[in-house]
């Protein structure tokens, strides 16, 4: 039996959905499927503002436009996360300020954050590794303390909470991706929420090619034209068209998705308390079932526990190659700082397969060898 990694889940109605958008004959952006896909997420989650784009790398690049970073404005980013986090900052010229990641789970240490403000801070990006939450009351106290912006990377997040709030509703703006690997998928896609209401004219026009086309099509003003910088972040009606049938499936899937999740949890957490690291979800945080992953002891065990499951025929995936380590940022942002917890989960951090057809048997089996490994 082979069990891959990840495999796209489709709900059945994608194809219905795209020939409905093409049959409407307008397949451009802000059609039909984007805005139910915006009010779906505006219902459900009560955000103020979302924007639908073609990925969550252009949310986040929206974000940084939006924040005004100028050459020089520093940024401060967990090391432990996608390049797309920092690079979206970097290309408006910002100088990124890498911090550790929590003794006790890859999210970014609120702690460090506060020892890495200067006065040249301007934003702080707040990654929700694996869907669970960053601890943000003290990063929003931050924040508001010395006027940082607060944005987001909520990439793997969607339909998670932070203390009974929905992640992606707190931060300044915040970045959802819906690339084929998160819980719910387009192919390709993203969203910003924009959760600053004196934000919200300027981000539907930096959206639309820096044109006021949006208030154009309300009828708010009678041409549409330049007013501002921008670019081309919508997305085709076709794709939100494929990502409507997934929302429509999203308790769905979230339930299948928990249900794998807590399989692996019940049949590895007894046999390797001791023996490896476990994820944890803080008691301000929810589990949306993004990832089920372990901590190995080492870079050898790992590459072993890996080799192991790959002879079984089980793909186990490591995950990032910390920042501050890469060769971008140790030519562009030199620094001496450690990250020693960046550096641990960058070593030792293993995802077990996790997609919504699973079998409660392909889980069995890997929690089988997995315990075999460690035994
Ligand atoms: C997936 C991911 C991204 C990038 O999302 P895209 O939609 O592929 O641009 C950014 N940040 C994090 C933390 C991610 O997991």
């Amino acid at each position: 039996m082979e069990i891959g990694f990840n495999k796209p889940y489709l709900t059945g109605n994608e194809l219905n959905y795209i020939a409905q958008a093409v049959a409407s004959e307008k397949i451009s952006g802000d059609g039909l499927f984007t805005h139910r896909c915006h009010e779906f997420f505006r219902e459900r989650y009560g955000f103020p503002q979302v924007l639908l784009t073609t990925s969550c790398t252009d949310a986040l690049e929206l974000a940084a436009l939006l924040c005004d970073i100028k050459a020089g404005d520093e940024v401060i980013a967990p090391s432990f996360t996608f390049v797309s986090t920092v690079n979206a900052f970097v290309l408006r010229g910002a100088r990124i300020v890498f911090a550790d990641s929590c003794k006790d789970h890859p999210c970014m240490d609120a702690a460090h954050v506060a020892a890495l403000i200067t006065p040249k801070t301007k934003v702080i990006v707040a990654v929700h590794y694996a869907g669970v939450a960053v601890d943000l009351d003290p990063i929003k106290e931050l924040a508001e303390r010395h006027g940082i912006f607060v944005v987001e990377d909520a990439a793997q997040a969607v339909d998670s909470y932070y203390r009974g709030r929905p992640l992606g509703s707190i931060g300044h703006f915040a970045a959802f991706s819906f690339h084929e690997t998160k819980n719910v998928i387009a192919g390709e896609g993203g969203m910003l929420v924009v959760n600053d209401a004196r934000f919200a004219g300027r981000a539907e026009i930096l959206r639309e090619k820096g044109t006021n086309r949006s208030a154009f099509f309300r009828g708010q003003v009678d041409k549409y034209t330049w007013v501002d910088v921008g670019s081309s972040f919508l997305p085709s009606d076709v794709t939100a068209a494929f990502l409507y049938a997934q929302l429509e499936n999203l308790s769905f899937i979230q339930t299948k998705r928990l249900a794998i999740w807590r399989r692996y949890d019940r049949g590895l957490r007894p046999q390797l308390t001791d023996r490896a690291g476990l994820p944890t979800v803080p008691a301000y945080a929810t589990n949306n079932a993004h990832m089920y992953y372990l901590v190995c002891q080492s870079l050898e065990q790992r590459t072993e526990l890996i080799r192991f499951l790959k002879s079984r025929g089980i793909q186990a995936v490591f995950h990032y190659v910390p920042l501050h380590r890469s060769p971008f940022a140790t030519s562009h942002f030199p620094t001496n700082n450690v990250l020693p917890q960046a550096d641990r989960y960058s070593d030792c951090l293993v995802r077990l397969p996790f997609y919504f057809e699973l079998t409660d048997d392909q889980v069995d089996t890997v929690v089988d060898e997995v315990n075999r490994f460690f035994a």
